[in-house]
């Protein structure tokens, strides 16, 4: 296999990825690889950023096909996108703007239908000084204003695409005290960014969001009803994850392409006599583990799990990337110190994926709360 849809053309039956999918994946698929090309590497983060961003733009005509089930392609998408580079995962897609067309009027809904469709991005603003994992204790606060707008104080760490998004769907505690979730512009006075250089999935700008008085009319940039920000928070991640999960084991998928072509070669050309037993076996079992893992995340998105699509996305994205660093440390010093090179795209995939242990969602935090979860079904189920 070497190209990232063999990956998933030969699962397909399984996958439930009709003709439909196929042909427009394969459109997907022959763009991505030759933007692939037009990459200006990784040392210069600001070219870098305005690449990908450019690269979404030019693939915002990429969609799922009309009438065919739209949260596989686009796990199969992203699949497609974390076989090149992770930093490629907002390549197509409504990513966090989909809290938007879900929960916003219809007018913001319908604005934000048109900027993602063009390739508008949006950000999340969650994670607190105090923990991310603790939503339910966010302190930024809105409070109302003479004119009946919200006046929003705080601050949001370790948010991702912060100079690239051009809107923040931020979490806050409103004025009744429940936390509940607004449509920030990127470009509202008195709101602040400060940049950190991130270890892994640096193509996107990281860092802090500061909110200084930053005004929000809840009666046009609020998400569902006041109160509900751990509801919206909880069913896009149910959905999120998966996309998340596809494209980590797309990373891996990759990884495990470019070992493999490395060993064929040293095999057939290289001059090993043969190639040793600890090389093969780490071969077949990397490979059983994408797939399997590839399995139990569209599994996840075709709803196999009546009411519990929520647990089998959590306990999915920590399985599938856990398995996706897996493959990719067991199988990075396969091909000696040329893999540890900076600018090495397995070395990359390797602080990626370890990133993404962490972000949308922490690890140990999603297979805790799947246990928890697991020990009130009843033990007959
Ligand atoms: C690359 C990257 C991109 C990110 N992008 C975004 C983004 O776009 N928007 C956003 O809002 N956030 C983002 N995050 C933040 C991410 O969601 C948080 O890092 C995550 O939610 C965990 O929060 P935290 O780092 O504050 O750690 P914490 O919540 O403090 O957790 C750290 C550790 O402490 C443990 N812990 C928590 N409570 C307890 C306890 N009571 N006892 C013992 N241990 C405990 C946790 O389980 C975990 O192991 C990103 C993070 C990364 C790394």
């Amino acid at each position: 296999m070497n190209s990232p849809l063999e990956w998933l053309l030969a699962l397909s039956p399984s996958l439930c990825l009709n003709d439909r999918h196929r042909a427009s994946l394969e459109a997907l698929e022959a763009d991505l690889a030759a933007l692939a090309h037009t990459d200006p590497g990784t040392t210069d983060r600001a070219a870098r950023s305005a690449w990908l961003l450019r690269t979404r733009r030019g693939l915002a005509g990429h969609r799922p096909p009309e009438n065919a089930a739209g949260g596989l392609w686009q796990a199969a998408a992203q699949f497609l996108a974390g076989y090149h580079d992770l930093d490629l995962r907002e390549a197509t897609g409504t990513g966090h703007g989909q809290m938007i067309l879900d929960h916003a009027p219809p007018a913001l809904a319908e604005y934000w239908r048109e900027r993602l469709a063009a390739g508008g991005l949006v950000g999340i603003a969650a994670t607190e000084a105090h923990g991310g994992s603790r939503l339910p204790e966010v302190t930024t606060a809105a409070t109302p204003d003479v004119q009946g707008r919200w006046r929003v104080n705080g601050a949001k760490r370790w948010v991702s695409r912060l100079t690239e998004a051009e809107a923040f769907v931020v979490f806050v505690r409103d004025p009744n005290g429940a936390v509940t979730a607004v449509v920030v512009d990127a470009d509202s006075r008195g709101l602040y960014r400060h940049a950190t250089e991130p270890a892994g999935l640096g193509g996107w700008s990281w860092g802090g969001l500061d909110f200084d008085h930053v005004a929000v009319d809840p009666r046009t940039h609020l998400l569902g009803r006041a109160g509900q920000g751990t509801a919206i928070f909880r069913s896009h991640f149910a959905r999120f994850r998966p996309l998340v999960t596809a494209c980590a084991l797309g990373s891996a998928a990759g990884v495990h392409d470019r070992v493999r072509a490395a060993l064929a070669a040293r095999r057939d050309i290289g001059g090993v006599p043969r190639l040793r037993d600890n090389a093969l076996i780490a071969l077949g079992q990397s490979w059983a583990e994408i797939n399997a893992a590839v399995l139990l995340t569209f599994h996840t998105l075709v709803a196999a799990y009546p009411g519990r699509t929520d647990l089998a996305a959590r306990a999915g994205k920590a399985h599938g990337v856990d398995a996706a660093v897996r493959v990719a440390n067991r199988l990075a010093p396969l091909i000696g110190a040329a893999g540890f090179q900076r600018s090495h795209p397995v070395a990359k995939a390797r602080f990626d994926l370890a990133a993404l242990q962490y972000a949308d969602g922490i690890h140990d935090g999603l297979y805790r709360s799947a246990g928890k979860e697991l020990l009130d079904v009843p033990a007959h189920r």
